[in-house]
């Protein structure tokens, strides 16, 4: 047997594709193949789905509460027994640095708990109305339910996505990225282990261009939970849109990075390298536009080229490593179009901009002055490690700046004067913000975007809510 994971997971057990169809995997940080993961196809997805429904009917939903509960805990036990085999996984198939494969899979156990702990608080409520009689709300699972994640944050979405599903009494059928089956198919094996009913956690990997749109339209879908990019969330809030399944999406993001004269702005110069460059910039939060008022521009520059260079770039298996190569080589090659585009256009590359090591799909921490406001790199989410810096120097232009983007979903904010924290904040459209830090994502609060960066929230109890359906029930006195 493989040292992985390889095949579909389905009603509780590994299983072929129908088609006999595999895809290869290939180590981003040596370019070599290491595994043959077989690819779901049409058929597989209705048999997964199916599965799920029988789940969902045979009693997921109506086990008791405390019953539920326990079972998710006891996931939550079994990843954190198995964290760093999961940590392990995930830095083989994408390249992310060790010790960030570590605290992810931490994290993705530490939501199995919040949302174990959520099932036993989370209801309904008593609403008075009219005259008499008695009015109830109901928060009613949907069945079954298709989530589909991407390859950035593989276990950790994967996570965010099942556990408040399956905390509210759905079941789930899980699509991981093509590049990234590894950590999701872990998962469904590990939480069955862990006393997850068969059927109630499918995993299907394959190419989204293969099996979404069945998996979309398959009429027992009830909900599509998405996370990817802004192209795709479109088109399968299209496809969903025929039988107005419910939809949540977290989709890109351009997010600003705003720092203030009167900040601790050497601490945001020396901090902000990684809001952007982490995960090498794959990251749907990155911080890729720094906007810095003018009378500190040049020094908080300096710094911020100083910490790039300090960066570490290399091996994703060594602890030391923080940033490993990109996930693939057609990542690496979009993002050097930007990079081409930027040097078209005279923008001027304080540091980076390169290739680095000989094997890998590594990529240089780039760091761009003067990039025009219609400008592709400005404007554009590039995923990738390159970020774009401007002075500014009056607040309400800026903000007009910052939210000339489509986009809306995370961005920092520096300030030491609280009034202005508090105005900015209020006045930046993003789904998440974070003032004098860089921390966007906490399992106990809501996460998703404004705009063209999704609808609807991961994470924190509205992630459950998005799980269930409003049922109203008046009973006359
Ligand atoms: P992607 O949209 O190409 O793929 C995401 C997932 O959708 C994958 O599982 C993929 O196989 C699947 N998919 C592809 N085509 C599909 C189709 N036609 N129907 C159904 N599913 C399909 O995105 P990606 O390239 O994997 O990830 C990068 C993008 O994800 C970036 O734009 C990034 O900003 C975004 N992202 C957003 C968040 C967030 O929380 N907002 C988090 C991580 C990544
Ligand atoms: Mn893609």
């Amino acid at each position: 047997m493989e040292p992985f994971p390889a095949e579909l997971f389905i009603d509780g057990a590994f299983r072929a594709a129908s088609s006999g169809r595999r895809t290869t995997l290939i180590n981003p940080a040596t370019e070599e193949p290491f595994a043959e993961v077989a690819a779901a196809d049409g058929t597989d997805v209705n048999v997964a789905v199916e599965s799920a429904q029988r789940a969902w009917g045979s009693g997921w939903r109506d086990l008791p509460p405390g019953k539920r509960e326990s079972v998710l805990h006891a996931v939550a036990r079994k990843l954190r027994d198995q964290l760093e085999e999961i940590a392990q996984l995930e830095t083989l198939h994408i390249g992310k640095p060790i010790n960030d494969a570590r605290d992810e899979a931490g994290l993705g156990a530490r939501v199995f708990e919040y949302y174990a702990g959520a099932v036993t608080k989370f209801g309904g409520q008593t609403i008075p109305v009219g005259r008499g009689g008695f009015d109830f709300t109901l928060r009613q699972p949907m069945g079954v339910v298709a989530c589909i994640v991407p390859w950035n944050f593989p276990f950790p979405i994967a996570c965010w996505k099942a556990a408040p599903a399956l905390a509210a009494g759905n079941c789930v059928v899980l699509k991981p990225a093509s590049l990234s089956p590894l950590t999701a198919l872990k998962l469904g094996e590990l939480a069955h282990a862990a006393g997850l009913p068969a059927g109630a956690l499918q995993v299907l990997p394959g190419a989204g261009s293969t099996i979404g749109d069945t998996l979309v339209t398959h009429p027992l879908v009830r909900k599509i939970s998405f996370t990817g990019s802004t192209e795709i969330g479109r088109r399968i809030m299209e496809l969903a849109s025929r039988d107005i399944k419910r939809v949540s999406l977290e989709l890109g993001g351009k997010s600003p990075n705003i720092v203030f004269a009167d900040a601790d702005w050497q601490r945001a110069a020396e901090t902000s390298p990684m809001s952007v460059f982490a995960n090498t910039g794959q990251d749907c939060c990155a911080r890729s536009r720094v906007f810095v008022e003018r009378s500190i521009y040049e020094p908080f520059v300096e710094r911020f080229v100083a910490a790039t260079k300090k960066l570490i770039v290399g091996d994703p298996a060594r602890p030391e490593t923080q940033l490993g190569p990109m996930v693939s080589a057609s990542q690496r090659e979009a993002v050097e179009e930007y990079l081409a585009d930027a040097r078209k256009r005279g923008s001027k590359f304080a540091c980076g901009g390169g290739r680095l090591h000989p094997k890998g799909y590594y990529l240089e921490p780039t760091v761009l002055l003067d990039v025009g406001k219609e400008d592709r790199c400005w404007r554009e989410e590039i995923f990738g490690p390159v970020v774009c810096i401007t002075p500014f120097d009056d607040e309400p232009q800026m903000i007009r700046h910052v939210n000339a983007s489509p986009y809306g979903l995370s961005g920092s904010l520096w300030t030491n004067d609280l009034r202005r924290a508090i105005r900015v904040a209020k006045a930046v459209e993003s789904g998440v913000l974070s003032v004098n830090c860089h921390n966007s994502v906490h399992t106990e609060a809501p996460f998703g975007g404004y705009k063209q960066s999704g609808l609807g929230r991961d994470l924190g109890m509205a992630a459950m809510e998005g799980y269930t359906e409003l049922k109203n029930v008046y009973v006359a006195e």
